[in-house]
């Protein structure tokens, strides 16, 4: 069986380390905002090229905050993609601003600048760009069109831990970036975890407030905070994983290679990467019309393989009251119908992804069309 994502296998290379990491943390007998995550934040800051890096608790938080130290809120329009995971839409709405949805292009899977401009009003703050399945947005264009009408740009790197766009790293490339360290992402760990980067010092400093009580010291509240702090274990097991990221990330490359170049057939669509984006190769996200069928099949031959994501936000039960219907943005949900993913994580033997091929090829040979 070739599991989707073996977390197992992952987390056990550092076994030791992480063990060893467990016992300093005991011994300085400090679980929240101590040394570790210090340390972490230091490094990640360096690892993304930004001055600041501010731990939090998840992604969703990384992103909410954002949005609350630019002072957007109640009022506010926000640009967000309609292919996305559904935090980006969710953070928006938290902060009681409106998402105003984007489509992507249909082989990069990112948001399209052309479409942006025209949902631009006087209530537009932000557009959060989702570097989805780890490749980078279309920086340049969307960086043009923010700046003419002045606007911010806001990273979702959810999925881009280390990706680059021409040679700038995801977390800046905006004003601020939201990082989620979900134990599947590229850099994950053992539990929930967050991070937001930025150049920008009043961001930095708005964070470290609000995720921490809106307080800088003990019983003293400059804001109506929050409670979203990076605790010092996961931090001591980011700091052991981040050593890794960049190896990680070249095994993932790899595997992505190795299914570009084997994978050709004209069931099939295989994602496009352009040439100024360095995919963090988050997902291996295939399009096909015969996408159920193939998935059904593969996982019949021990293939698991997952949808990402099998519903758009706007068609979600939770967005019912902003009335979209189906319809209203085709291509987001056409994707929705046809995108599967491949299993790509660091730890993937090669043996397991030449069985994938293998298994693909044998099931487009005996005639994917007509099982359907
Ligand atoms: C995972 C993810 C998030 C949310 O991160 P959590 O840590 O799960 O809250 C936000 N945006 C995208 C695109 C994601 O993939």
């Amino acid at each position: 069986m070739i599991p989707f994502l073996d977390l197992k296998e992952i987390n056990n290379r550092f076994q030791k380390e992480f063990s060893d990491a467990l016992q300093k943390v005991l011994q300085n007998g400090q679980l929240i905002c101590g040394e570790e995550l210090s340390k972490f934040e230091n490094e990640f800051a360096s690892y993304c090229n930004t001055q600041y890096c501010i731990g939090v608790g998840n992604g969703l938080e990384a992103l909410k905050l954002t949005l609350l130290a630019c002072d957007i809120g109640p009022g506010d329009e926000v640009i967000v993609p309609t292919n996305t995971f559904i935090a980006t839409w969710f953070a928006v709405s938290a902060v009681g601003a409106t998402p105003i949805p984007v489509e992507p292009f249909d082989d990069t899977f990112n948001l399209n600048p052309n479409l942006i401009a025209e949902k631009i009003t006087l209530k537009t703050k932000a557009i959060i760009v989702v570097h989805l399945y780890g490749q980078p947005a279309q920086m340049s264009n969307i960086i043009k069109i923010a700046d003419e009408k002045n606007i911010l740009v806001i990273e979702d790197a959810a999925q881009a831990h280390g990706a680059n766009f021409n040679g700038i790293k995801a977390g800046n490339l905006g004003i601020a970036a939201a990082f989620s360290f979900y134990p599947g992402k590229n850099l994950g760990a053992l539990g929930d975890g967050g991070a937001v980067t930025t150049n920008n010092t009043q961001i930095y400093k708005k964070i470290m407030y609000l995720r921490n009580y809106g307080s800088s010291t003990k019983y003293s509240h400059e804001y109506l905070g929050e409670n979203s702090r990076l605790d010092e274990l996961q931090a001591a097991f980011l700091r052991i994983k981040l050593k890794h990221l960049d190896n990680d990330n070249a095994r993932r490359l790899e595997i992505a290679k190795f299914y570009t170049d084997e994978i050709k057939y004209e069931e099939i669509l295989m994602p496009k990467i352009d040439a100024e984006c360095h995919s963090a190769w988050h997902l291996y996200v295939i399009r096909s019309k015969f996408r159920n069928k193939i998935q059904h099949e593969l996982l019949k031959n021990n293939v698991n393989t997952m949808i990402h994501y099998p519903k758009p936000p706007h068609l979600q039960k939770a967005y019912a009251y902003l009335g979209n219907s189906v319809g209203d943005f085709p291509i987001s949900e056409k994707l929705s119908k046809e995108v599967l993913s491949l299993p790509i994580y660091p730890t993937l033997k090669d043996a397991q992804i030449e069985e994938i091929a293998k298994t693909l090829k044998r099931l487009i040979s005996t005639g994917i069309r007509k099982l359907k």
